[in-house]
Order: structure tokens, then C-alpha cells, then sequence
């Protein structure tokens, strides 16, 4: 095969996660010169400010195993099988990336005779971007199931980050929507290992971690899955964790089940960046009855209801921690405030606009300005 014949193959192997449609699946617009078969390959990562194209994708879309939710379990005959080897993989991304077509990869697949075996594939096709091609560009490596812990140091060795996909906040729940993984020896243990193995290399090994929940159809609740991804945050050095809404795939055991509301994905998302960035805990976020957090609002804004409207925060003395609770005001406002202080008191929202602060009137209700709630002008427009 040629490299157009091997990007014609990689068009039946979009992203892996094609259950979810989380925020790093976001689509570039489409480039000149990219086949327009490939689109659905190219996904914006960020990185630091920026965002950059990287090509997401399986060596193979052949699997033996059968969870539930998956659009590439064994024995859904709807689905087209493709494999490619490292060699034609490497090959193929390495002309898109020499085309401009994309900065970065993200390589998965499905399992095929064991998740070890799978992985030594992976890793085979990260060796030979990163020794015959010379490529030293983004690079993101998805550990299998099972996958050994040498497997394990040779990806993070060779990738700037690993992702081990939970898939499910336990180990019953995933035992409901994936009965041939285990939660613990097979997912669990891989994300605990990645953050021993960077603390104990002494930072040769850098890659970061994340992990990513299918959301909805085990029945669990936010409480579960937001439960478990704090223990990531705090113990496993996780970098980030995604959450894919689950929408029902034909030929599966779920393909009558509802879609997963488009908003919980969303509170879940803002709720572990609170876990992750703003120091809060679980048991702080404002969960309903059945452990769910409300659709109808943002989970920061509900906590500031519940805790700030009767007792504003002074923004003259509070701490960081304390501004960046404040709706309205992230780490960089927070940060700003804090600058401004050191050359004198701020009296009014004027001044936090002129911080550069946008959402002044969100943070309103909820500070004193010397002592006294600012005086909010009311919106003409
Ligand atoms: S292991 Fe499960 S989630 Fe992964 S590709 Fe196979 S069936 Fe899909």
C-alpha cells in the first residue's frame, strides 16, 4: 500500500472513544489538502494556550471484546474491520504530519488476542515514530486493559502522555456495562502506577495520565463517578479526567437505552475542574437526592448560593483560594486581584473591570468591596 491507499484504510478508524463527544473531541476546521475521509480522524487537543490538530486513532478496529456501549465490540456485523501494522500506521501519520495536516497523535485500538499483546503494538508504532521517523512531536498512547507495568514505563518513556480509560466510577459498575474488564488489576492499578513510576524516576518520566468515564448507562451517579475521579486527582496524579455522554449504538445490548443528557456531561466536567483547579472537595458540590448534580445549573454558581449570597467574601483581605471560589472569577482573576491590592484597596466593580475581570457582574452578589455589597448598574441592552 502506498501512503494514499493507508490514509483511504485509516478512514474506518475514527476515534476510539466515539461513544462520548467530551470537549477534546472538538473538531479543527477542515484543512486544504486533508482528505476529506480523514476529517473525522482530526480532533484539537490543547496544549498549554494553544490548540493543535492531532490525529486520533485505532490500529485496529477489530476487537474481542464485548462492552456493552461499544460501537466496536466483537460481533457487531455492521461494523467495518480494519488493522493496519506499526509500519503502515507510523507511515501514514507521518505523511499527514509532513503534510501540516496534523501536530500530534493519539493512538488507540481495539484488542486483539489479549490486551498485551495489543499493546505491544502501540508501543511498536510509538518506537518507530520516535526512532526511524525521528518524530518528536505530540504524542498520547492509550494503555491497554491488562497491560504489563515494562509495557507501561516503555509508553510513558516514549509518549508525552498515557491515558487508561476506567470507564466506570467501580468495579460494579463497570462489571455492568463491560463484563470482561477488571476494574481494579486491569484499569485501577495501571492509573496508580503511572503516578509511582513518575515519582520514583526522578522526572525521566513525565507523561501525564488521564482517564475517561462512559457516562449513563451503568446507572451511576455523579456522586460515584466524581468520588472516584478526585481519588484520581489526589492520589494518582491524574491530569485530567473526561467524561463521554453515552449515546446508544445499534447492535449493542444498550442500542434501546436513552442518551445521556448532553448537560450532565457538562456539570461534570465543571464539577472536577472545581475538584481539580479550585481546591473544593466532593462532598462540597451541590448533589441532588440520587447523587446527581442539578442540569439547571452551573455546580460553582450553586455552591456560591448555597454558601456566599448571606456571607459575602471581602475582596480586599480574602485569600486566592477563597476569590477563586467566587463565581465570576477564575485562578487568573484571583491572581490579578491580588496584585492589585499591594497598590491600593479596590472600591468598586469598576475596578475589577479594570483588572480585566469580564464576568464583574456574576461575582457581584456574591463579594463586599470595603466592606459593602457594589452597587450593580442595571443592563439597558
Ligand atoms: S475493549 Fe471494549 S471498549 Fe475497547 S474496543 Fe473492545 S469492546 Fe470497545
Amino acid at each position: 500500500m502506498d501512503g494514499n491507499d493507508l490514509l483511504e484504510t485509516m478512514s474506518g478508524m475514527t476515534e476510539f472513544e466515539s461513544v462520548g463527544d467530551a470537549p477534546h473531541d472538538e473538531r479543527p476546521a477542515p484543512q486544504r489538502g486533508v482528505p476529506v475521509h480523514l476529517h473525522d480522524c482530526i480532533t484539537n487537543v490543547t496544549a498549554g494556550s494553544r490548540k493543535m490538530p492531532v490525529l486520533k486513532t485505532l490500529l485496529t478496529t477489530a476487537c474481542e471484546r464485548n462492552c456493552f456501549y461499544c460501537p466496536f465490540r466483537a460481533g457487531r456485523s455492521s461494523m467495518k474491520r480494519v488493522t493496519l501494522t506499526p509500519d503502515d500506521m507510523a507511515q501514514a501519520f507521518m505523511s499527514l504530519y509532513r503534510a501540516g495536516a496534523v501536530e500530534g497523535m493519539f493512538l488507540s485500538s481495539g484488542i486483539i488476542r489479549g490486551g498485551m499483546t495489543t499493546q505491544d503494538k502501540i508501543l511498536d508504532t510509538g518506537t518507530i515514530l520516535r526512532e526511524k521517523y525521528g518524530y518528536r512531536g505530540y504524542l498520547h498512547l492509550k494503555i491497554m486493559p491488562g497491560a504489563e507495568r515494562d509495557q507501561l514505563i516503555r509508553a510513558m518513556q516514549l509518549a508525552d502522555r498515557v491515558s487508561i480509560n476506567l470507564e466506570a466510577p467501580n468495579a460494579g459498575r463497570l462489571e455492568a456495562i463491560a463484563p470482561g474488564k477488571r476494574f481494579d488489576e486491569e484499569l485501577l492499578t495501571r492509573l496508580e502506577w503511572a503516578e509511582e513510576l513518575r515519582r520514583q524516576s526522578g522526572g525521566e518520566l513525565r507523561a501525564s495520565t488521564t482517564t475517561e468515564f462512559v457516562v449513563g448507562p451503568a446507572g451511576e451517579s455523579d456522586v460515584e463517578i466524581l468520588s472516584t475521579t478526585e481519588y484520581l486527582h489526589r492520589r494518582a496524579g491524574l491530569a485530567r479526567a473526561y467524561f463521554s455522554r453515552f449515546r446508544p449504538v445499534t447492535e449493542t445490548p444498550f442500542d434501546n437505552y436513552q442518551p445521556t443528557h448532553e448537560l450532565r456531561q457538562l456539570r461534570l466536567y465543571q464539577a472536577s475542574f472545581l475538584l481539580r483547579d479550585y481546591d473544593f472537595s466532593v462532598e462540597e458540590l451541590p448533589f441532588a437526592g440520587k447523587g446527581d448534580l442539578p442540569l439547571d445549573v452551573d455546580p460553582k454558581l450553586a455552591w456560591a448560593d448555597d454558601n456566599l449570597r448571606q456571607r459575602p467574601v471581602e475582596l480586599n483581605t480574602a485569600s486566592q483560594q477563597e476569590l477563586m471560589r467566587i463565581p465570576g472569577i477564575g485562578a487568573k482573576g484571583a491572581g490579578r486581584i491580588i496584585r492589585a491590592r499591594r497598590q491600593g484597596r479596590l472600591h468598586d466593580l469598576a475596578d475589577l473591570r479594570a483588572l480585566g475581570i469580564a464576568r464583574v457582574e456574576r461575582a457581584a452578589p456574591y463579594v463586599l468591596l470595603d466592606g459593602k455589597r457594589p452597587i450593580q448598574q442595571p443592563r439597558l441592552f
